[in-house]
């Protein structure tokens, strides 16, 4: 049997485990854009100087020949034939497969800013080792102490990071009116905005940038929406990633913004699997498609698909949204549905006081979204709580107890609890 796998991060490193598991034999190909493996959520703790290149691994160093691998590293997959189960990849190589699985992630989204050229000196996307170098490189030779980042979600917040590490000084812009749009509320984003304010930095909300001023291929200045005028040598642009489905443009493959899976991470070809921020699946709470591009999804849908393309019969049941950062010593965490309303049939439960803020939203019985900001301790008994489906109702009184934990729940539901399976973050 000959495994062929796209792109190698955390989706193709769980798939490449699952295969193992029940295929010693079969030969596994992996095709690999980057020059390494890395952990990509790790490129924020690389900009801040936290971390040095050689600590980003996040499997063991012998990993490609222990479980048997041709990796061909700096090399990109071209283009496919399922007629022909053949990869192409530059320079007239190609390989042929009996499985394949696609798992080459996302590519950050550039909009489309009166101005922008890729060119410019000083604008970066922030989502590869390569990009951390190039932004720590330009920093120190530029003595950069203030920059924009445009966009307030995971990625802008993960760059954030990095940079205050530096001590420069923010202008965070988003077109929402809160850091973490997609599981943070307004009030949680105040304690961050409270914090940034205090560093000398600032949040811009429900604004954007429509226009980049440069000279010689340098950048110089940004225009907002409201005319306001930022001088800049630096911007980041991290409005969001998008599923990188370039490979299979104009192919048979069933796409929508990612490639389209079953329940066992089976595109619509019946030999060709995919996984990680390359897929749409369904979101584990609302049940409807969507992309959910985070590190725990990519590795259980790996996971899942490699146990499929040797034997399918395992199940991805979904997952949801989640975001893990710390701003300034500010440590939050966030899952599932939190802006919701009271008249929609949702129960929130808030606790809260100058520093420190726990919202729990509850769904017929069940918790669907969680913010915990100011101290995250037991975040992930919470996120169990969601994956479980646990009905809370007789112990709700106490989810926002500060020491709420495992002793808390009824015994029947602790030993269903195993917290490695669920939160792999
Ligand atoms: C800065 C940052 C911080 C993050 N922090 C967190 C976090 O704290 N928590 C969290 O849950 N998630 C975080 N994420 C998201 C997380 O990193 C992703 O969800 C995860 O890496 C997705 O894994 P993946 O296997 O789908 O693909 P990716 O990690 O995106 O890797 C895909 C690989 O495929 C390669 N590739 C693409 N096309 C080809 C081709 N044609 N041929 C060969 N190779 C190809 C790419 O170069 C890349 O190396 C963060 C992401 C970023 C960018």
């Amino acid at each position: 049997m000959n495994y062929i796998i796209i792109g190698y991060s955390v989706a193709a490193v769980n798939a490449i485990k699952s295969i193992r598991s029940l295929d010693s034999k079969g030969k596994i190909y992996v095709i690999s854009e980057e020059e390494k493996l890395y952990s990509r959520p790790l490129i924020s703790y690389y900009l801040a100087g936290k971390i040095k290149e050689d600590e980003m691994n996040f499997v063991e160093g012998n990993f490609d020949t222990k479980y048997n691998l041709k990796v061909y590293y700096s090399e990109v997959a071209k283009s496919i034939d399922f007629d022909k189960k053949l990869v192409y990849l530059y320079g007239n190589k190609k390989l042929s497969y009996d499985k394949l699985l696609i798992t080459t992630g996302g590519v950050p989204v550039i909009p489309d800013i009166k101005g922008y050229k890729s060119y410019i000196e000083g604008i970066f996307t922030f989502t590869k080792l390569d990009d951390a170098k190039n932004l720590l490189n330009y920093i120190k030779r530029n003595k950069i102490n203030q920059a924009v980042i445009l966009g307030g979600g995971l990625i802008g917040m993960k760059a954030a990071e990095g940079l205050l590490a530096h001590n420069i000084k923010l202008k965070i812009i988003d077109i929402t009116d809160r850091l973490l749009a997609n599981t943070f509320d307004k009030e949680a984003s105040c304690y961050i905005e409270k914090k940034l304010n205090q560093h000398g930095s600032e949040f811009i909300s429900n604004n954007t940038i429509v226009e980049i001023f440069s000279k010689n291929k340098k950048l110089e200045s940004v225009k907002l929406k409201d005319n306001k005028k930022i001088n800049t040598k630096l911007l980041i642009i991290a409005v969001g990633v998008k599923p990188n489905i370039e490979i299979v443009y104009n192919t048979k493959m069933k796409t929508n913004k990612g490639i389209l899976v079953d329940e066992f991470m089976n595109t619509n070809l019946d030999d060709v699997f995919s996984a990680g921020d390359v897929v749409e699946t369904k979101n584990f709470i609302t049940q409807e498609n969507s992309v959910i591009a985070i590190w725990p999804a990519a590795a259980v849908q790996g996971r899942v698909a490699g146990l499929n393309m040797v034997d399918k019969k395992f199940k991805y049941d979904g997952m949801f949204g989640m975001n893990s950062v710390e701003i300034l010593g500010v440590s939050s965490i966030s899952f599932g549905l939190t802006n919701v309303q009271q008249k929609d049939g949702f129960e929130i439960l808030v606790k809260k006081d100058s520093d420190y803020y726990k919202k729990i939203v509850i769904k017929d019985n069940k918790v669907v979204g969680v913010i915990l900001v100011g101290n995250i301790e037991r975040g992930g008994i919470y996120g169990m709580l969601i994956k479980q489906k646990i009905d809370v109702s007789s112990f709700k009184n106490e989810l926002l107890r500060d020491d709420f934990g495992f002793l808390i729940l009824p015994k029947d539901f602790r030993k269903h609890l195993v917290l490695k399976e669920y939160l792999e973050v």
